[in-house]
């Protein structure tokens, strides 16, 4: 069986990380996985889709037709029951400026202060594309409800207000790494995506 190199097109060095440990979880060999770092640089397209699918794919196939390798990106978020799903794909901008952890946090805690239906769930997207154009798309969603303050150290993002229904009584700021990993959104998404890596190695 041949090797096949695949583009992980994403600037957080843990997906790529992520992605190995399911592979080797899985073992499925023969996959070298290519960071945007190691690839030729190519314009980052605007992340423009109205759900995480559209997201991750136009992530995918800037990274396929750049470098001619096959491309997998990936698109999250948080949705919340009572914001009628929102943030959603505006989760890392939900504040305004991209990335601003601890100010979206604030401000879906402010949202949600009068508000007793905590219903929330994290989404990924990953979309697999290759160089002649084949796409596939994988979802994973995490279950949870939204605590009413902050908790926990680890992870990022919306962890430290998302209480996962798969782990009672501790926000996903307060598991570790490996146990995030088993539960996470990310982690179904990559695992439901796993079998579609492995047959690029014909
Ligand atoms: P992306 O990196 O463009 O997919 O943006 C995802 C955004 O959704 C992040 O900036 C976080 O705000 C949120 N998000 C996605 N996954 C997680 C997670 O596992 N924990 C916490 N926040 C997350």
């Amino acid at each position: 069986m041949s090797t096949v190199k695949l583009l992980v097109a994403s600037n957080n060095a843990k997906k790529l990380v992520e992605l190995e440990q399911v592979l080797r979880e899985l073992g499925i060999e023969g996959v070298e996985l290519i960071s945007l770092h190691d690839a030729p640089s190519y314009p980052e397209p605007a992340e423009t889709g109205l759900s995480f699918a559209e997201n991750a794919l136009i992530k995918a196939r800037a990274g396929a037709v750049a470098t001619g390798l096959p491309c997998v990106a990936d698109d999250s978020g948080l949705t919340v029951v009572a914001l009628n799903e929102m943030p959603g794909v505006l989760s890392a901008r939900w504040s305004g400026a991209h990335g601003d952890d601890k100010a979206n946090n604030r401000l879906l805690l402010a949202q949600m202060e009068d508000i007793n239906v905590r219903g929330a769930a994290f989404v990924s997207c990953c979309a697999l594309v290759t160089p002649d154009g084949e796409e596939t798309t994988a979802e994973g969603r995490w279950e949870g409800t939204l605590l009413r303050e902050p908790r926990g150290e680890n992870g990022f993002g919306y962890d430290p207000l998302f209480a996962p229904a798969d782990a009672p009584g501790r926000s996903s700021a307060e598991l570790t790494a490996e146990e995030k990993n088993a539960r996470s959104h990310r982690g179904k998404a990559l695992r439901e995506l796993a079998p579609a890596i492995a047959a690029l190695r014909g």
